[in-house]
């Protein structure tokens, strides 16, 4: 508002091609790999490359992420985390481990010192040594970090409006902030039967807020009413403003397991390590948010709407950057066809904002909030 009208249409310009610029950073198909369950999970990030149409991943520093090693000497690799191991010939398919060889699929490659393993490998092979599951998600477009030379501008444009809390004893929740993920052109991922994440994700988020109106004495405020594209950092300041006491955020889950499915709920645990003061204000309030992520995998469970897959920290910038408690709902797999099924019916959905809206109301109930502030 200080600006003239110049800079702020440069300035509008800019932020747009920087949008552009972030979604097609999320298409170069980052990858989340984690396994484990509550604290003792672990976390790894990649990209993949392809090579001759196989997508491959660093399998060296997905490891070392994990807190193991592989070590590259005569034309082997050694695999290792946690005391368990494997041996793979470096261009074979042939796996050594203490117990049962298998073989991989496509060959283990070597680039300097980095060993390669095909995406569609990795989870057996993970299972088969480390004898532990792994889950496998895609990253898509709005949890991948936009280039940090315009964050400075996206704060100018985007400054959250609210006004600083006053102490005045305590209260209870009043403002809940619901998330659709994804919209415009960045569809989120997308089932083998054409539907689209983001469509999902608006359909249950309405549902969720009519729930949640009609059952609590809250004002419900939705990050986006229709299909229109929405930067990360947008949310997180659309919900200060809305003074959100809560945030919700709705994805669907993807996999390349293709019978992976169920729901998973997520809470803003891991800093995004983006290195701006304050950005990681969402992990101040982490006990609060794995709280509330408890109750909603429990009341969604209670739905039987489909399987549970856990309650997982998440380093999704919508949630660390906000300044309150917040949760990232996976509703199912779309990936998966027969749930790709249910989430395109209207009947799913909302008993997936029943089972949402019970968990809130849970923890609503058992939870008060210093007076003004976030809670
Ligand atoms: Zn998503």
């Amino acid at each position: 508002m200080y600006k003239s009208n110049r800079r702020r249409v440069e300035t509008f310009v800019f932020s747009v091609l920087l949008c552009i610029l972030s979604g097609w950073v999320g298409a170069q198909q980052d990858i989340a790999f984690h396994f484990g369950e509550g604290d003792d999970a672990r976390l790894a990030r990649s990209g993949t490359v392809d090579i001759g149409g196989i997508r491959y991943i660093p399998i060296s520093s997905v490891i070392e992420q994990f807190g193991g090693y592989v070590d590259l000497a005569a034309g082997r690799a050694q695999i290792s985390l946690d005391g368990r191991g494997a041996i793979i010939t470096i261009n074979d398919v042939q796996v050594e481990t203490a117990s049962d060889d298998f073989r991989l699929r496509h060959p283990l490659l070597r680039e300097g010192d980095t060993a390669y393993m095909a995406l569609a490998d990795f989870e057996r092979f993970f299972r088969n040594v480390f004898n532990t599951r792994l889950w496998i998600d895609q990253i898509t477009a709005d949890e991948t970090a936009a280039p940090e030379q315009g964050e400075d501008v996206l704060d100018d444009l985007l400054a959250p409006l609210a006004p600083a809390p006053q102490e005045t004893g305590r209260r209870r929740i009043r403002s809940i902030v619901l998330d659709p993920g994804h919209g415009g052109t960045d569809s989120g991922a997308v089932g083998p039967n054409g539907l689209e994440e983001k469509e999902v994700t608006l359909a249950v988020a309405q549902s969720l807020k009519r729930i949640l109106e009609a059952e609590m004495d809250v004002e419900v405020v939705l990050t986006r009413e229709a299909d229109v594209e929405l930067p990360d950092r947008a949310r997180s300041n659309l919900a200060g403003q809305a003074q959100g006491d809560l945030l919700i955020s709705i994805h669907t889950g993807a996999s390349f397991v293709q019978n992976a499915r169920g729901f998973e709920v997520f809470y803003a645990d891991v800093p995004s390590g983006d290195g701006e003061g304050g950005s990681d204000s969402g992990v101040r309030y982490a006990a609060r948010s794995r709280l509330l992520a408890t109750a909603v995998s429990r009341s969604l469970s209670a739905t039987e709407a489909s399987p549970n897959r856990g309650v997982r920290p998440t380093p999704a910038r919508v949630l660390s950057r906000a300044s309150m408690p917040g949760i990232l709902v996976e509703v199912g797999c779309i990936t998966n066809p027969e749930e790709e099924n249910l989430l395109a019916s209207e009947g799913h959905r909302n008993r997936l904002a029943e089972g949402i809206a019970r968990g809130i109301i849970e923890y609503a109930t058992n939870t008060e909030l210093p007076a003004g502030g976030a809670g």
